[in-house]
């Protein structure tokens, strides 16, 4: 199975990417989670993405698509993956198009107010990326991560003003995925406003 996790910031496509891949034995190949180690490293990508990152902005679709494209050549895809955060613009979907075969979108459905909420108390492991939530998933000790004991940090681009600026990226540049991918019939929706149990349900019901 071949499928892409679509749908806004804090929508909690990483969450459930990581759960389902884990129980599907698939990787969760995160565009998000490779920028963000290229910055934690100081690599050369690292430091072309860390501004566009804080600002909330799109790393250019030639390098996005790169990175990729280079990540799909591993053998570990051999049984699917789950995309996460990518595509995001229609020039990133085409660009896929031209060399895999995608199976199932899953649209992950959800309010404004919900993903400022969300991200606004997010918080995430500094070794580990497990993610958590002060008030819907708290750790069980405060700062520190239950499965591996790192530490936990606010993003740099879960400011107020950074999720603002995700969202209207989102709206512009990449809702317009919802409608490129139902008219090839691959999109499902799921609501995502209540619990990753709730969402790994309705994914799983999809996936079969
Ligand atoms: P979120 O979904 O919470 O906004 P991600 O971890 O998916 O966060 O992405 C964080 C940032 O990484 C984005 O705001 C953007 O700057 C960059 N990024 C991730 N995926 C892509 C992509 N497919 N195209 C362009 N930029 C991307």
């Amino acid at each position: 199975m071949n499928l892409i996790f679509l749908g806004a910031p804090g929508a909690g496509k990483g969450t459930l990417a990581t759960q389902l891949g884990k129980e599907y034995e698939i990787p969760q190949i995160s565009t998000g989670d490779i920028f963000r180690s290229a910055v934690k490293e100081g690599s050369e990508l690292g430091r072309k993405v860390q501004g566009i990152m804080e600002k909330g902005e799109l790393v250019p679709d030639a390098l996005t698509v790169e990175l990729v494209k280079e990540r799909l050549t591993l053998q570990d895809v051999q049984n699917g993956y789950i995309l996460d955060g990518f595509p995001r613009t229609i020039a990133q979907a085409d660009a896929l198009a031209a060399f895999q075969k995608i199976d199932m979108v899953i649209n992950f459905k959800i309010s404004d107010d919900v993903v400022i909420r969300r991200l606004s108390g997010r918080r995430v492991c500094r070794s580990c990326g497990a993610i958590y939530h002060v008030e819907n998933m708290p750790p069980k000790v405060e700062g520190k991560c239950d499965k591996c004991g790192g530490e936990l940090y606010t993003r740099d681009d879960d400011t107020i003003e950074s999720i603002k600026n995700r969202l209207r990226v989102y709206k512009e540049q990449t809702e317009p995925l919802i409608a490129y991918y139902s008219g090839e019939g691959l999109l499902r929706d799921i609501d995502s406003a209540t619990s990753p149990e709730h969402s790994l349900a309705q994914i799983k019901s999809l996936v079969k």
